[in-house]
């Protein structure tokens, strides 16, 4: 077994299965550096919302590409990293549903995803802990020798009325069928693009979350882990 500082834990699967919550308290559990690599794309996306980008035009999305940086800090207060665009914390601007609604568009051109799976492997190559990082495309392509593969999924009801919930304890009040819309397309989108396709992983687990509690989800991970 690697060192600790070097493991590599990769979680993909489907939108609003549990991912981002179960990839944040492993990585917790084992002292690791958690990667939201979706909250990235959204924050690219709010940067071509706020500059009117044609995504037709990609020698315009290259260009603001060039004058997007995108990072991560630790916010001591609620122990978690959280992302900056351009060094703007916009942790709750980019859950809104303008961004939700354009993230799998921006997230298909290959400029975006090619910026943005280097800016990934950076970030995993230069961390002091071991990385969990959670997504569509990591077990397959940005972490290809992850240590650890995970592929979540659950029913698309199951995951609307989870993310329904979510948002409503922000405030946020949308119908489940429009919850429901936001994902089906999104997962659409995400498995049928062109450019690194959301798929599992020939040598990922396999987790359905349907009828698993969020402490089912964590504890099938981390005993994979210890078992091994
Ligand atoms: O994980 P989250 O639902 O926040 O991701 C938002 C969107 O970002 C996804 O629907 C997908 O279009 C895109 N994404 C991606 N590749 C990743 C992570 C997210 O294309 N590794």
């Amino acid at each position: 077994m690697k060192p600790k500082e070097q493991i590599t834990i990769a979680i993909d699967g489907h939108s609003a299965c549990g991912k981002s919550t179960t990839a944040k308290a492993v990585a917790k559990k084992m002292g690791f550096t958690y990667i939201d690599s979706g909250a990235m794309y959204r924050a690219v996306t709010l940067q071509m919302i706020r500059n009117q980008i044609d995504l037709n035009n990609l020698s315009d999305v290259e260009d603001i590409l060039q004058q997007t940086d995108i990072t991560f800090r630790y916010n001591s207060v609620n122990q978690e990293n959280e992302i900056y665009l351009n060094g703007i914390n916009v942790e709750n601007e980019i859950r809104s549903t303008y961004v939700a609604n354009l993230v799998s568009d921006v997230s298909a051109l290959l400029p975006v995803r090619k910026a943005m799976v280097r800016l990934q492997q950076k970030i995993a190559r230069t961390s002091e802990k071991g990385v969990v990082m959670d997504g569509r495309d990591i077990g397959t392509v940005v972490l290809p020798d992850a240590d650890f593969k995970f592929f979540m999924t659950a029913d698309a009801k199951v995951r609307a009325a989870r993310r329904q919930k979510e948002l409503e304890e922000k405030g946020v009040y949308i119908s489940i069928e429009d919850v429901l819309k936001n994902l089906s397309d999104r997962d659409k989108k995400d498995s049928s693009r062109k450019e690194s396709p959301l798929r599992k992983a020939d040598d990922a687990i396999n987790i359905d979350t349907s009828n698993l509690t969020f402490e089912d989800q964590v504890n099938i991970i981390i005993k994979a882990i210890a078992e091994k």
